[in-house]
Order: structure tokens, then sequence, then C-alpha cells
């Protein structure tokens, strides 16, 4: 194998179908190469243990990283040539398992394409009212829901279609910045340089932006900056871990920020997830090869819309025990999706939350 040409093939093969991460992974004997496909792992190729750790050490070489460290994890990125003058921004990660065996993830940056919101979004309803919220001077609107769900293309996507009604400024603090947007001061955070959320934020605040994206709001002092923003005349659009909507005001309380101090500032909770869309020609979701629907349409997401008004109503009582009575929360849409026959049984399961 010339290992030159098969990173090259595997890269180029990664973007054509839409992987968001390629992962290098030791078996007992063998190496694995799985893509992630519309969310899911699956195993694209098999290499020998020799071909695997040949591909890993190529990689690190090609990101400066140390080739010959194989205990310690490493991280790097680099921009590769895959064809002549075509460019692939790539993010490498290494750690090393118990048996001394190195896995390498490689992440493709900027492969989620633009896709306007409505042709992929199961239902109008959210997405309307979302797009009203964003026309608001000033508060909080929190965006959770697992990795790779589109939370920064939701995001994005809405700031964008309230920029062609008027110009504003508009910033945005990431780690990493995902996708390349001309028309916002996109920020990359990076705590090895010090540059932490924090940092960023407040320099961000003293430009008097009239909306501020942060990427991830994970410690105590970037959910109180977030909120002193929203206070003080800034619409700020943060996304956090949580499970569902709920989730969230209680993933806030840990980071010390009280309900009270939520139910000031917080405009509303958006809960998404990415489904695979049932295909007729597939008779389950739609398969990678099938072209009933393009590669980036396979999936659409299912947004929970918890709005302040409903929320100005719950103590942490009910966040606690989740016995909000909601008309359209996440399984009672789920289950409408389903009843419309966008997704299958099998999917409905997988995607309910318990
Ligand atoms: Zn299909």
């Amino acid at each position: 194998m010339i290992i030159e040409s098969y990173a090259k093939y595997l890269i180029k093969n990664a973007r054509e179908y839409g992987t968001s991460d390629i992962h290098v992974l030791p078996h007992q004997d063998i190496y694995g190469i799985y893509f992630r496909l519309n969310g899911r792992m699956e195993r694209q190729y098999t290499i020998s243990v020799d071909e695997g750790k040949r591909i890993i050490s190529y990689f690190k070489y090609l990101a400066n990283l140390d080739v010959g460290e194989r205990r310690r994890p490493q991280s790097g990125s680099l921009l590769y040539e895959y064809t002549t003058d075509e460019f692939q921004d790539l993010r490498l990660s290494t750690i090393t398992n118990y048996r001394g065996q190195e896995t390498l993830v490689i992440r493709l940056l900027e492969i989620q394409r633009e896709m306007s919101l409505t042709s992929s979004s199961f239902l109008p309803q959210e997405l309307n009212t979302m797009q009203q919220l964003i026309e608001y001077k000033s508060g909080l609107i929190l965006f959770s829901g697992p990795v790779n769900s589109g939370k920064t293309t939701t995001m994005y996507q809405l700031v964008k279609n309230r920029m062609k009604k008027s110009k504003m400024q508009v910033i945005s603090i990431e780690d990493p910045v995902e996708i390349k947007e001309d028309n916002f001061l996109q920020i990359q955070v990076n705590e090895k340089a010090g540059n932490t959320y924090e940092e960023s934020l407040k320099a961000s605040l003293r430009h008097h932006p009239d909306i501020i994206i942060v990427g991830e709001i994970r410690d105590e002092e970037t959910a109180r900056m977030v909120l002193r923003g929203a206070l003080t005349g800034h619409l700020i659009m943060a996304s956090i871990h949580a499970k569902n909507a709920e989730g969230v005001i209680a993933r806030m309380g840990e980071l010390g920020i009280s309900l009270e101090m939520l139910q000031q500032t917080v405009i509303a909770i958006v809960f998404q997830k990415l489904i695979p869309i049932y295909c007729e020609l597939c008779e389950e979701s739609c398969q990678v090869y099938c072209t009933h629907y393009p590669i980036t349409n396979k999936r659409a997401a299912l947004y929970d819309l918890l709005p302040s008004k409903e929320f100005q109503k719950m103590t942490m009582a009910d966040i606690r025990k989740f016995k909000i009575e909601r008309s359209r929360n996440f399984n009672q849409l789920l289950k409408k999706v389903l009843i419309y026959g966008f997704i299958s049984e099998e999917i409905y399961a997988q995607y309910y939350i318990p």
C-alpha cells in the first residue's frame, strides 16, 4: 500500500460521502477505518495493523505531531491537499489504549454544507417561532442537542436570515470555527494560548455587537459572562450540553446560574436532533448509496422549543421531575413525524427520549 495515495483516497471518499469524522481504530489483529455517516459509525475498510500504524504516522507527520510519541494523546490540525489545488481542513487527535495501540480520529471541517433550514427541518412551526425570537434586541437563546446535531447550522442560518433585513454586527466564538462565514466576525477559542471562551466573550462584549454566538458554555465563568451579556443589551445565542430542553436548565444550574436568573434573560431554549428520514426506495432510513435523497438531506432536524413564557411558570421541582405540561415537547413531536410517515418505527424507538 502506498500510504500517501491511500490517505488521499480516504479523504476524497470521506468528502464524497459527507463524512464528518474518520476513525482509524485498532482491533485485535487488524485496523478498521470507520466513517461517521448520518451520525452513525460505519466500517468502510479493513487494513492490516502495519498499514494502520503507517497511516496514523503519516497523518501525524503531516500535522507536525511527534511521530515517535505513541503514549500520550496528541492533537493537531492541517490543511490537506487531497487533489491538486483542492484542500480540506482536518483536525486530528490520537489516543492510545491500554494495549499500547494507537487510535486516530480525523475530523473534516466545513463538511456541513449550506442548506436552508426549511428544507432540513421536519416541522415548520418551531422554526417560524425561532425566526421571530431572533428579532429580539437582547436576551439569551440556548441551543442544545447531541454532537453533530446541526446546532451551529441552525444558529448561523437563523442569524443570516435576520441579516437579510438589516445589516448587523455578529460575533461568533467557537472551538473550532467549523463553518466559514464572511459576514460574521469569527473568533477561534484557543485554550492553550490563553484565548478562552471567557476572555473572547469579554473582548466581544466591548465591541457592542448586535448578536453574539457562543459555541459552547462549558464552565461557570462563560455561563456568567453569557448572562451578563444578555442582560446588557445583547442578543446571545449559545449552545450547551444537555439531553433535552429541560435538562438545559439543570445544566445551567450546575454552572451556578439560578432558575430566577434564567427566567430574567432566556428568550427560549431549543433542543434539536438530526433524525434519519424514511425513504420509500430503501424502505427504511435512506442509505448512503441511495440517490432518492441527496447526501446532505438524508436527515432532518426536529426542534423542541421551550419559549420563556412556558418557562416562567416552572419551578425547579417541575424541572427535576420533567413534569412540564407541554403540548409540543420532543417526544410528542417525534410521535407526530412518525404518524406523518417521515420516519420509521425503528428510528422512533431509537430517538425517543426515555
Ligand atoms: Zn433511500
